[in-house]
C-alpha cells in the first residue's frame, strides 16, 4: 500500500529499512501511498471522533499504536480577530491542545510506533524544545529510553521541564539547533537509536493529519489558505501532503495555498522564496524571540518550497514585535493562548492582508503550533510581573482604581 521513496532520484526503499535520507543521492525521503488501493470511503469517517488514528487507513503503522490521544484539536472560528485584521472568515487550528502542548505529538505517536515496529530499542532527537517534550512523553509510554539534544540556554522553560519530568536524558549542546541536529544525526548513524527529527518521513505522516482534520472540520472542504510558522520546515510539507492525499482520494475538490511565515532574524526559506529558488542558503546565526523556529538550516526546506510553489502559496517574514503583538491579540481578543512561534501565523496573516497578498473575502486557517504555557519566561518578559500590594482593602482598591482620590 505504501513505500518509502527519494524525492530527488525516485529510488524506492524497503519499508522496514532504518534510513532517514536516500542511500544513493542523500535526498529527502517521502512515504508514498498507492491511493488507488486505499479502500477508505469518506462516509466511513463521518461521525467518528477526530484523532490522528481516525485516519489509520492512511497511516503507515502496522502495530497497535503508542498513543496518548493526540489530534482532535479545536478549530476556532475567530470573528473578532477577523474583524480586527479585516478579513471575512478566519479559523485558528490550535495545536497547543495536543497531549504535550504542540503538534509534535501527531508526529511522535506515529514515529515512536514506527520505532517499536522496526524493533528499535531507543530513540533520539535534536530539538528547539517541543520535539524533546513530545519524544520524552511517547518514549515513556513505549517503555524505551530517549536522548534529547537542546541548544543550551535557548529553549523555553516549559519544554525543558517536560523533557526532564518524562525522564529523557536531556543534554544541552553549546551551539544552536542546527549544531544539535548535525550531532544527533551523526550519533544515530553510529548507534542503535531511532532518529525522530522531522527528517524522518514517518513523523510527517502523523503531522499530515492536521490537513485531514481541517478538511474534516470544515465539512469536507478546503480553506483558501493555510498559514503557519516554518522552522525545520516539516510541518508545512506534511499538512500540504495531507490535503493533497484527500484531494487525490476525492474527499475534497482542491487544496489550499500554503503560506509559510518565518521570523525576520531566521528566514532562509523566505529568502529562497523571494529569490524564486528551490533550495536555501543556510543562515549561520538565526535569532528570534520565537525559539521554536530559531533554525538557520531547515532540513525539509526543499520539500517545503515545493509545497509553497505547488499550491500557489507564499512565504514572508514578521518581526519579533509583530509576533508579540499577534500573541497578545490572540490571547486578549479570542482567549487563545499560544507560544511566540505560533503567533507568527497571525502576524503573517495581518501583514499579508495589509500588503494585499491575501484578499479580504478569503477563508483562512491559521495554525497555532504550541501552547502559551510552553514559554512562561517570555510572557513575564513582555507583560511584566504581577503587582504586589499589602493585604488590606485600601491598598487593593488603590491599584484597581488608581484614578480615585
Ligand atoms: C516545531 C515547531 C514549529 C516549526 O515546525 P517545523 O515543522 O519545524 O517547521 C513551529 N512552532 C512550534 C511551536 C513548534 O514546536
Ligand atoms: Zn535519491
Amino acid at each position: 500500500m505504501y513505500h518509502v521513496k527519494c524525492i530527488k532520484c525516485n529510488t524506492e526503499f524497503e519499508r522496514n529499512e532504518v534510513i532517514y535520507t536516500c542511500k544513493k543521492c542523500g535526498g529527502l525521503l517521502v512515504v508514498e501511498y498507492d491511493l488507488s488501493k486505499i479502500k477508505l470511503k469518506r462516509e466511513e469517517l463521518d461521525g467518528v471522533p477526530l484523532s490522528v488514528w481516525k485516519y489509520r487507513a492512511l497511516i503507515p503503522v502496522e502495530i497497535d499504536p503508542i498513543s496518548l490521544k493526540e489530534g482532535g484539536t479545536p478549530l476556532y472560528k475567530c470573528d473578532r480577530l477577523a474583524e480586527l485584521i479585516g478579513i471575512k472568515e478566519l479559523y485558528v487550528k490550535h495545536e497547543g491542545m495536543n497531549p504535550t502542548g504542540s503538534f509534535k505529538d501527531r508526529g511522535m505517536t506515529v514515529g515512536v510506533s514506527k520505532a517499536i515496529e522496526l524493533g528499535m530499542k531507543a530513540v533520539a532527537c535534536a530539538s528547539t524544545g517541543n520535539t524533546s517534550a513530545s519524544l520524552s512523553a511517547y518514549a515513556s509510554k513505549a517503555k524505551i529510553p530517549a536522548v534529547v539534544l537542546l541548544p543550551a540556554g535557548k529553549v523555553a522553560l516549559g519544554k525543558v521541564a517536560q523533557a526532564l519530568m518524562h525522564g529523557a536524558k536531556v543534554i544541552g549542546i553549546k551551539g544552536n539547533f542546527d549544531d544539535a541536529l548535525r550531532l544527533v544525526r551523526e550519533f544515530c548513524a553510529e548507534e542503535e537509536f531511532y532518529l525522530l527529527n522531522s527528517i524522518n518521513p514517518f513523523r510527517l505522516e502523523g503531522q499530515k493529519t492536521i490537513g485531514y482534520e481541517i478538511a474534516d472540520q470544515l465539512g469536507w472542504s478546503s480553506p483558501d489558505r493555510v498559514i503557519l510558522p516554518v522552522g525545520n520546515a516539516g510541518n508545512i510539507t506534511a499538512i500540504f501532503k495531507g490535503f493533497t492525499e484527500f484531494k487525490d482520494l476525492g474527499f475534497i475538490d482542491r487544496v489550499p495555498k500554503m503560506i509559510g511565515i518565518q521570523a525576520e532574524g531566521s528566514s532562509p526559506v523566505v529568502e529562497a522564496f523571494r529569490a524564486k529558488k528551490n533550495d536555501i542558503v543556510p543562515e549561520s546565526n538565526p535569532e528570534t524571540i520565537a525559539t521554536a523556529i530559531r533554525i538557520g538550516n531547515p532540513v525539509n526546506a526543499v520539500k517545503a518550497l515545493n509545497a509553497i510553489y505547488d499550491s500557489g502559496g507564499f512565504a514572508d517574514t514578521v518581526t519579533d514585535d509583530e509576533i508579540v503583538q499577534a500573541q497578545k491579540d490572540l490571547a486578549r481578543i479570542e482567549g487563545i493562548g499560544v507560544e511566540p512561534a505560533s503567533a507568527t501565523s497571525i502576524a503573517g496573516l495581518k501583514k499579508l492582508v495589509d500588503t494585499g497578498v491575501i484578499d479580504r473575502d478569503e477563508r483562512v486557517v491559521c495554525i497555532t503550533t504550541g501552547h502559551l504555557l510552553k514559554d512562561p519566561e517570555e510572557v513575564v518578559g513582555i507583560c511584566g510581573e504581577p503587582i504586589e500590594v499589602e493585604a488590606n482593602i485600601e491598598a487593593l482598591k488603590k491599584v484597581i482604581f488608581p484614578d480615585l482620590p
